[in-house]
């Protein structure tokens, strides 16, 4: 029988996470505080996070050693199982070796809870009471009641209200681990109020729900804010995902990847499963294509600006050099909303901007073709996100087909599917429709901006 599964043993959960700052050619620019366009210290974060991520934040430390107490919490999911996609190939006719690893196996279905745990652990440590934060498709949410639940810490999420009436099932999760869920824009605070008398039938978006869930932090003493994509923090927390990645790589006897493929909302899975293996390239001269896909309606990469811009839709959070599509650009609202962010982390920005990294977009529809190739061809039903890195998996698959070479290609499988039906019920009752985003529609969105500019 050939082997399916690379599994690792517990005591091969990483000691440590990978800081890939220390190795990029080109540090990331400063965040600069809105008001005096200086680059801002650590003391501008501290209402917001405990010192212990915002010295991860900033740190050039190659390697962060990561605490007993969250290996211990790891150990309930991590290490995660490698699969070669057999069923896959097969499907697909290509001579490439597909891997993927497989983020499903959290409590709360995807890679989320790999930052949830530790950011919920310094919480503790520094004695917060309570964290706010926002939740796209639920994911980060439900990791983040979780975690918090374990550490006995408050949790209150402003779930984006397109997600918050598609998903019940997400909300339902984090009420079962003790959170406490609100619908986003919301009344309970200044920023949602805004928009709700611009906008009274809002379907929200991250960016929004961002900006309640800060306000609520920025204006609460025993309060913190908790982000699961985007910071370079969490980025850091996910490198576990391409550190085991790689001693599995190593156990299935197949050489490192030719490409690393992720899907892409604010980078945190793209950065997890890909960093490790980009060191590979900076300190070792490989030349891996890590490649990270997004949706065509919200194509901050393919499509963006590279110039500062603001994490959130108010404009309360500190303006970070990043490709963008403006901060208050609100995406078609397609399904996968783990994608739908106007923005891009800081270090992933600064490698495409170098061109250490590649990005492609897939449209709605093709991305569900592909999830549904893939869940009869693995079993295993993707979340909608995870969807768009497939695509291009299947693209690059077919790319090996015409030219009749065998890469070896591996992808994040970062979430399982399984409370995404109404969006699978929509594309198999041809509700899903391609959606073109046309360049007046971005140009219109960039043109508000008056956050300086980044020379090339
Ligand atoms: C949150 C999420 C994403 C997008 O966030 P990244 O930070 O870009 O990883 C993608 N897929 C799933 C399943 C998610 O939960």
């Amino acid at each position: 029988m050939k082997n399916r599964k690379i599994i690792l043993e517990e005591r091969e959960i990483p000691e440590n996470w990978y800081n890939i700052v220390a190795d990029m050619p080109n540090k990331p620019l400063p965040p600069l505080n809105p008001g005096t366009l200086e680059p801002i210290g650590p003391e501008a974060l501290a209402p917001l996070f405990p010192e212990a991520l915002i010295k991860q934040e900033m740190t050039t430390d190659k390697w962060v050693t990561i605490p007993d107490e969250v290996r211990n919490m790891y150990s309930i999911w991590r290490p995660t199982p490698m699969y070669r996609a057999y069923g896959l190939e097969k499907a697909l006719d290509t001579p490439a070796k597909i891997y993927y690893k497989y983020e499903g196996v959290s409590p709360s279905g995807s890679h989320k809870p790999n930052t949830a745990i530790p950011q919920a652990y310094y919480n503790k440590q520094e004695g917060v009471k309570r964290i706010t934060t926002e939740t796209g498709a639920g994911q980060w949410g439900s990791a983040l009641s979780f975690a918090c639940q374990h550490f006995g810490i408050e949790c209150d999420v402003y779930m984006v209200r397109l997600s918050y009436n598609d998903k019940p099932y997400r909300k339902m999760m984090m009420n079962t681990w003790g959170a406490n869920v609100y619908p986003s824009p919301s009344d309970r605070t200044a920023a949602g109020r805004k928009i709700l008398a611009e906008h009274p039938d809002s379907p929200g978006s991250l960016g929004i729900a961002i900006s309640e869930a800060v306000e609520m932090a920025a204006t609460r003493e025993d309060t913190k804010y908790a982000l699961g994509s985007v910071l370079n923090h969490v980025k850091l927390h996910q490198t576990v995902i391409g550190l085991e990645a790689i001693k599995q790589m190593e156990k299935a006897g197949s050489d490192i990847p030719d490409i690393v493929i992720a899907p892409f909302g604010g980078g945190s899975n793209f950065a997890g499963i890909s960093f490790p293996f980009l060191r590979l390239n900076l300190e070792g001269g490989k030349k891996i294509r890590c490649i990270a896909s997004e949706p065509s309606s919200c194509p901050k990469l393919t499509r963006g600006v590279f110039r500062y811009d603001f994490g959130d839709t108010a404009g309360m959070t500190p303006l970070l050099p990043m490709y963008t599509l403006g901060h208050d650009f609100i995406p078609a609202p397609i399904h996968a909303g783990g994608l739908r962010y106007h923005g891009a982390g800081v270090i992933v920005s600064q490698l495409l901007k170098d061109n250490l990294i590649e990005a492609q977009s897939h449209d709605n529809l093709e991305i569900f073709e592909a999830g549904v190739l893939f869940a009869r061809a693995e079993g295993i039903i993707p979340a909608p996100e995870a969807n768009h890195g497939i695509a291009t998996v299947i693209k690059e698959a077919k790319i090996c087909k015409e030219e009749g070479v065998s890469k070896t290609i591996l992808f994040n499988l970062c979430g399982h599917g399984n409370f995404d039906m109404k969006a699978y019920d929509d594309y198999f009752s041809g509700k899903i429709k391609s959606h073109e985003l046309s360049q007046e529609e971005i140009d219109r969105s960039i043109a508000k901006l008056n956050t300086p500019t980044i020379p090339a």
